[in-house]
């Protein structure tokens, strides 16, 4: 059993019970962790409150070191870290590597952010005045993290979170703690105690003690609209401040101009990577009328082609889902899109070949529109569903018609097309000829129900800071507005 990391110890807290945590490759546990209680959230979100004063008042410089230090560690532990996250995720090694760069490089990032600036110096409106726009850590940050990139998610809240001079307390996923409490144990001992600490439970209980929590001011949360919504409910009486990065549905658009090969694999890779489990995977594509049956076939035949397998394999193109519930979702989906008229081009099916773990063959379907759930709701895994556009505005209309607005994808040489999809669509980010490429510097997140937060760039740390106008006059005197109104 792995323990939860209250105040810079391990322990198992006030828990009696374990959560079992699998291998979605194989169902099989690979260890298990505490059933973390409300004592247990109330301990760590304490010794976050506490650690808060000394960290505050930590001289920028030294947060700075500190978070370096905390990338380093990160890289020194590669191996085992992308070992462990493919066991406890799922998805194949080159993924993982990915992840944990951007993981390392997410707490550099901000290390040197947070210290550029805190606020600004207003033009004021008498000589004697000082104006000033203070940005001030909130206290503690509530980090609540998904199964789907467990390290990198959690690096895009607690690193700017640390740099703004926040403490944490982190919950990772039910199915991903391992690795969060691998990288308590590794890479954030240097840290002073109760800066950082990791409460393993599932959601209803142990998250929602969380967010309820009155000394947890912000809630840092990236999951489901249906828990961002519930989450928004609890914590909205309490006025806590609302970072919610949610779900999405986002399109691919393919414009004429395309190349088939290049379009086959841009669109393999932003629908397939994380076998479909990304919040910006590819989930609608819209193909040209005229040149459809080109870019599809193209597509299936390289999909086709992809290797399905555990993510340990380095043959695997494509790894496991997370879990049965949701590789059921995809079933759904798919098989309401085929009993009302859709094709099934490639896959359709869980592989015979993998009995064991949460596998489902990579999925294209075509003959499909709106009506549909997969064109609809977040699907969450495998599938491609194509479906055919006349003019470009059809294809900017189509991408729009969706509650969600996370990201979207152009595939253009042509600068006006490019330019009219940016301006016209209305998601949190537009990717042309390079989907699903991120920049630490550019704020990630939704417009729409995907959440208003933004993760990464200025944007990112500005969400753990509140701001303070002081209004400073150093001529202590009388003013001559000030009372009685009458003349004296
Ligand atoms: P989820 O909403 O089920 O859970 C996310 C986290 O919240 C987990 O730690 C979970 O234990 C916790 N949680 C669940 N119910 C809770 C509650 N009532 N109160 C407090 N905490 C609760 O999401 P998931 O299945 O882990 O992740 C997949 C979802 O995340 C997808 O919808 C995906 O689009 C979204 N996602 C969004 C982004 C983004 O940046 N917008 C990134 C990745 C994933």
């Amino acid at each position: 059993m792995r323990n939860m990391y209250l105040n810079g110890q391990f322990t198992a807290g006030a828990s009696t019970d374990v959560i079992e945590v699998r291998n979605p490759a194989t169902e099989e546990v690979l260890d298990t962790v505490p059933r973390g209680t409300p004592q247990d959230v109330a301990a760590a979100v304490g010794a976050a409150r506490a650690a808060f004063e000394r960290w505050r008042r930590t001289p920028a410089n030294e947060r700075a070191k500190l978070l370096h230090e905390a990338a380093a560690r990160i890289r020194a532990h590669w191996e085992q870290l992308v070992r462990l996250l493919t066991l406890e995720e799922g998805k194949p090694v080159p993924e993982n590597a990915e992840e944990l760069e951007w993981t390392a490089n997410t707490f550099d990032y901000y290390a040197e952010l947070g210290r550029h600036e805190r606020g600004r110096v207003l033009p004021s409106a008498e000589e004697s005045q000082l104006n000033l726009v203070l940005k001030e850590p909130y206290g503690v940050a509530a980090c609540l993290v998904p199964w789907n990139y467990p390290l990198l998610l959690m690096a895009w809240k607690v690193a700017p979170a640390l740099a703004a001079g926040n403490t944490v307390v982190v919950k990772p996923s039910e199915m991903t703690p391992l690795t969060a409490l691998y990288l308590a144990e590794h890479c954030f001992a240097h840290l002073p105690a109760g800066v950082v600490n990791v409460v393993t439970g599932y959601g209803k209980e142990t998250g929602e003690a969380l967010v309820t929590h009155p000394d947890a001011p912000v809630i840092a949360f990236t999951g489901s609209l249906a828990t961002g919504r519930r989450i928004a409910s609890l914590a909205a009486p309490l006025m806590k401040k609302l970072h919610l990065e949610l779900g999405g549905k986002d399109a691919f658009v393919v414009a004429e101009d395309a190349d088939p090969a290049v379009a086959a694999k841009a669109l393999a890779y932003a629908a397939l990577l994380n076998a479909g489990q990304v919040c910006t995977s590819a989930e609608r594509v819209y193909l040209p009328h005229n040149k459809a049956a080109q870019f599809t076939e193209a597509l299936v035949e390289h999909v086709r082609g992809l290797r399905l397998g555990p993510g340990l394999d380095p043959a695997t193109d494509v790894g496991p889902m997370i879990g049965a519930p949701y590789r059921a979702k995809v079933e759904r989906h798919v098989e309401e899109a085929r009993a009302r008229g859709a094709k099934v081009l490639a896959g359709g099916r869980r592989p015979p070949e993998l009995p064991r773990g949460y596998f489902y063959e990579p999925t294209i379907l075509a003959g499909v529109d709106h009506s549909l759930a997969i064109m609809r709701e977040e699907t969450f895994g495998p599938a491609i569903p194509l479906m055919e556009y006349r003019s470009f505005d059809e294809a900017i209309a189509l991408t729009n018609d969706s509650e969600y607005g996370l990201g979207a994808c152009l595939l253009t040489g042509d600068p006006a097309k490019a330019k009219q999809f940016f301006e016209e669509v209305k998601a949190g980010t537009v990717w042309i000829n390079d989907p699903l490429t991120d920049n630490y510097a550019g704020p990630f997140g939704g417009m729409k129900m995907s959440g208003g937060a933004r993760e990464l760039g200025q944007e990112g740390l500005d969400e753990f800071r509140e701001t303070k106008h002081v209004h400073w006059d150093f001529k202590m005197g009388m003013k001559e507005w000030w009372y009685p109104y009458g003349k004296e």
